[in-house]
């Protein structure tokens, strides 16, 4: 069997779409604070989260459950409800980054498959067996702060299968630990499950001149030429030692369509594309690429070339209309 294909969904129609498109599986979140990609109007209620069930399950696919923001001291309850709900449900997954999290999940509900989240920010095989001995997770997904030597390394002596990012928006902070969003607006990824949230986001044009800001504080700064995207601290443009520039990390989303062979290569099981806070749309565009990418690999055993019209769609739905290789080839690393 090949690499198993994981998109997301941030709502039900997008559920729909990528399990047309050809997701071998969905992976969503709840309407709350246990998920990382919490923004209004998004992710599933107990209801529609069973639906979605049903609903990948009628068609052999399957249905991850995201509970991967870190527990909050004093509400435990809600999070310890949703790891329930995954078990009574029938969720194929529940992706988890809290090591109390995963303790509670392991114990009671044994038949529950636990997938380390990327927020887990596991990134030896030494963390992956202790994660396995301790709670039995059945699956890592790897930081994307690793190069793909790092990612054979670990894969090759992991007592789990691991998972990688294939497509989308990065993110550069030990997986789990940023502090940059809750800085400027109060609320942060790893806790409450958003980073920038829609609420302190300002737009302002002065003549020709676009300005983000996150609260009061400037981010960017938008000639008309240019691509204005969504601010977040980490991609804003700062002076630096007289000069203007993505300081921190380039508004650019990671694609990795042209490392499938390798990956494939390296024992790699399965590839996560980000992106449940975007649109149905965005989901069935880049699900249908790597669903197409991924059976051209199969089919030629191992002859493979990136078709143009796969590069242009990606290019089109990514950050800053940019890619990159992120950290898979960083060569500082
Ligand atoms: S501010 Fe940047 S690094 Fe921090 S969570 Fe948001 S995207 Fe990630």
């Amino acid at each position: 069997m090949g690499m198993e294909l994981v998109c997301p969904a941030g709502s039900l129609t997008a559920v729909k779409v990528a399990i047309d498109a050809g997701a071998d599986a969905i992976y969503v979140g709840l309407r709350d604070d246990t998920n990382a990609r919490r923004f209004a109007g998004l992710n599933l209620d107990a209801r529609e989260l069973e639906q979605a069930v049903t609903l990948a399950h009628a068609r052999r696919r399957r249905l991850f459950l995201a509970v991967n923001t870190y527990v909050r001291a004093g509400a435990g309850d809600r999070w310890e409800r949703a790891v329930e709900l995954a078990a009574r449900l029938g969720v194929d997954a529940l992706i988890v980054a809290d090591i109390g999290l995963l303790a509670h999940a392991s114990r009671n509900f044994p038949e529950l498959p636990l997938h380390l989240s990327v927020q887990g920010s596991a990134t030896n095989p030494q963390a992956l067996a202790f994660y396995h001995e301790r709670y039995g997770i059945r699956r890592a997904v790897l930081p994307r702060v690793l190069s793909l030597a790092q990612v054979a390394q670990v894969a090759q002596d992991s007592p789990v299968p691991v998972e990688v990012f294939g497509f989308g928006s990065l993110c550069i902070m030990a997986e789990g630990r940023c502090h940059l969003s809750s800085y400027l607006t109060g609320e942060s990824p790893n806790l409450g499950g958003a980073c920038s949230p829609a609420s302190a986001v300002r737009w302002e044009r002065d003549g020709d001149v676009l300005s983000s800001r996150l609260n009061d504080v400037l981010i960017d700064r938008f000639a008309p030429d240019e691509h204005a995207g969504y601010p977040t601290l980490c991609k804003g443009r700062f002076m630096v030692e007289g000069r203007r520039l993505h300081a921190i990390e380039e508004p650019a989303s990671l694609n990795t369509i042209d490392l499938i062979p390798k990956l494939a290569q390296i024992g790699v099981e399965a590839v996560k594309i980000e992106g449940r806070q975007r649109s149905p749309a965005y989901v069935e565009k880049v699900t249908r690429v790597w669903r197409e990418a991924l059976d051209a690999f199969a089919a030629t055993g191992g002859d493979f070339d990136v078709r143009p019209h796969w590069s242009r769609t990606l290019a089109g739905l990514s950050e800053g209309s940019q890619t990159t290789l992120g950290a898979y080839h960083r060569p500082w690393q």
